[in-house]
Formats: structure tokens, sequence, C-alpha cells
């Protein structure tokens, strides 16, 4: 659905109204929200990542509107298409350096071509951290996950492994024990990481198992993952423990590099907004999705974020014009 073409490009001699870096639910949002608004938005959409994260996935169930579910890359494809629609100038290509200081922003890409906006919208999104083990990759959509809120229905009254020692693991054992029949904190020290109050719940509760000192080596399966291999960090034994799905909850790297330095980020690495706006540390830059937020990180609350992003762009465009 989504790829490059040969498109024509959009005018890179003047300055644009706005340009927005990004393509999952917070780029296609602001873009679909700004080209109603006639800013004619120009979406530097990713080379490789078009789309976003949700074009690895299959069925996303909790988007709201489509009862029945719908695939991750169609969703993505038809928020594309309706930002087009509008007239939103996609092109398929990564932005490699980004100027923000003055009025015009400008935002260069691999071959050279430099846009200049007066407002950009960054929605770049974050990634999950993997633990780069034989199978995961393999098993990614098959029992291997990185978010229990999505995919936590899937496994009801099955084994389920959780991998890490923080807070976000601990809160995505909790959760999980709403649905698994078993699930078992595989942690690679003997301690949680957790502050002292969600560790301390988390081993008071009967639900959770515990795999201390559990170093992941393998995911392994057939159709679907069976179970998660792991090394003892003090003996160096390996054993499997049996499993149908393995959740890895070991942080997320916030995609801010071209930012940094440019713009204020949290100790994480997240874009910091002003108050509950869009707002970044540099007038005129905004910033929605993934890559600002720390806590919900799903497409509904990333699309939302981008409409806001574009209100937040065209009201500033408006005042400063
Ligand atoms: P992303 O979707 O990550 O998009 C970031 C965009 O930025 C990409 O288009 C990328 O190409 C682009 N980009 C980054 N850097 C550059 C650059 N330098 N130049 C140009 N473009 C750049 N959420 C749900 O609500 N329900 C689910 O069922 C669900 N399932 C999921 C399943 C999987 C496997 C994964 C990985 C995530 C899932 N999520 C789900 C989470 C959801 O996908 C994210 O919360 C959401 O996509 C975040 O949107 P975003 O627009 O902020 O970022």
């Amino acid at each position: 659905a989504v790829g490059a073409g040969d498109q024509p490009r959009p005018e890179a001699d003047r300055v644009h109204e706005v340009v927005i870096i990004g393509s999952g639910p917070a780029g296609y949002t602001a873009a679909i929200y700004a080209a109603r608004a006639e800013m004619e938005p120009i979406v530097i959409a990713g080379s490789l990542d078009a789309g976003g994260a949700l074009m690895t996935t299959t069925e996303v169930e909790n988007f709201p509107g489509f009862a029945k579910g719908v695939m991750g890359p169609e969703l993505m494809a038809t928020m594309q298409e309706q930002a087009e629609r509008f007239g939103a100038e996609v092109l398929f290509e990564d932005a490699v350096e980004v100027s923000l200081e003055g009025p015009v922003k400008t935002v260069t890409l691999e071959d050279g071509t430099v846009y200049r906006a007066k407002a950009l919208i960054i929605a770049t999104g974050s990634a999950y951290r993997e633990l780069g083990i034989e199978g995961e990759k393999e098993f990614s959509g098959r029992g291997v996950s990185w978010c229990a809120t999505c995919d936590g229905f899937f496994f009801k009254d099955k084994d389920i492994v959780v991998v890490g020692g923080g807070d976000s693991a601990v809160e995505e054992a909790t959760f999980l024990t709403r649905y698994g029949r078993s699930v078992t904190l595989a942690h690679r020290r003997d301690q949680l990481r957790a502050s002292k109050i969600m560790a301390a719940r988390a081993e008071a509760d009967p639900k959770l198992e515990f795999a201390w000192n559990a170093q992941p080596v393998r995911i392994s399966g057939e159709e679907a993952v069976t179970s998660l291999t792991v090394r003892d960090t003090v003996t160096g034994e390996e054993r499997e423990i049996r499993t149908d799905a393995v959740f890895e909850a070991i942080g997320h790297l916030p995609r801010s590099g071209l930012f940094a330095g440019k713009l204020e980020l949290d100790e994480q690495g997240y874009i910091v907004c002003q108050g509950r706006s869009t707002r970044t540390s540099v007038e005129g830059v905004f910033a929605c999705g993934d890559v600002v937020d720390h806590t919900y990180r799903q497409a509904i609350t990333a699309a939302g974020s981008g409409c806001q992003a574009a209100l937040d762009a065209e009201r500033w465009l408006a005042d400063t014009a």
C-alpha cells in the first residue's frame, strides 16, 4: 500500500507552511488536519519505515471505528490516502538533517534536497528495544510482542513470560495476569530494578512467578512460540521455560537523534513539550506521538496528539503571520 513510486517532488524552492516528519498515526493525523486547514503539508514519511510501527503488525483490534479489527498496514494505507485526499504531499524519504533556528526551519533529505517551512511537526515515533536473540524476529507477531495492552488479549489462558525488570516490565506483567494461565517475569538480575513499591507489590502478587538471574538466549517454536531458553547468569546453565508468549519490556528508544542539541530532550531522549501542548522548546517546532510519550504509546493516542500538533501549528502560524 505504502510505497515510493516515481512521485513528482513538491517545490523545494519556496517556504512552505508546514513540514511533517514521520508517517505513523501521529504524522498522518497531523497531515490530515493540516491539509484540511489548507496548510499544504509536506510529509517526509521515511524510506524503510514509512507507515510507522503498525506496518509491522497484523490485527489491530483497539483502534476505534473498526468493529471487526483492521490489519495494521491497511489502517496506515487508509490514513495515507485520507491525508493525500486533502492535498498532503507524501515523500518516502528520510530526513537526515534539520535546522530549527530562526523563522524558517529546514529539513534536508538524503539526496540533499532541502525543504523550508515556517512550522515543523515532528512525529518520528519510538522503537522498542529488542533482545537481539535467536527466534525473536521469526516469532514477532506469533507470540513475541512488545505491547501487553495491544496483544495481551490474544493470550487468554495461555502461559506468558515477560522479559525485563523495570517499572514497565512489572506493569506489563501485572496487566497480563488478567489473561494468562501463568505469568513469569524473567529478569537477568536477582532482584527487580523497578521502584521499591512496585517491586514489593509484584513480589506479593500470587499470580506472578519470577525467573531470577535469567538471561534470555533463544525463543523457540513451530507455528508460534513454545518456549524461551534462558541462561542462568550465576551458574551459566541453560534451561527452557515453556511459554506461549514472550513479552519484551526492556525499554524504548525515542527516535529523536536528529534533534539532539537542537530541542530539549529528557534524560531518556523523549522530546519535551510544554504543558499539555505539542510545543517544543523551539518556537514553531511541534512534536507528537510516541517520540514525546512515555506513558500511553498507542496508535489512538499518537493520532490524537498528531491532531493537537496540527492545531497548535495552525494557531501559531495565524498568531505569527
Ligand atoms: P510510528 O508509528 O513509530 O511512526 C514513526 C514514523 O516516523 C515512521 O513513519 C518512520 O518512518 C518515521 N521516521 C522516523 N525517523 C524519520 C526520519 N529521520 N525521516 C523520515 N521519517 C522518519 N498500538 C495500538 O494502539 N494497537 C495495537 O494493536 C498496536 N499494536 C502494535 C504492534 C506492534 C508490533 C508495534 C511495534 C506497535 C503496536 N502498537 C499498537 C503501538 C503503535 O504502533 C504506536 O503507538 C504508534 O504507531 C505510534 O505512532 P507514531 O506516529 O508516534 O510513531
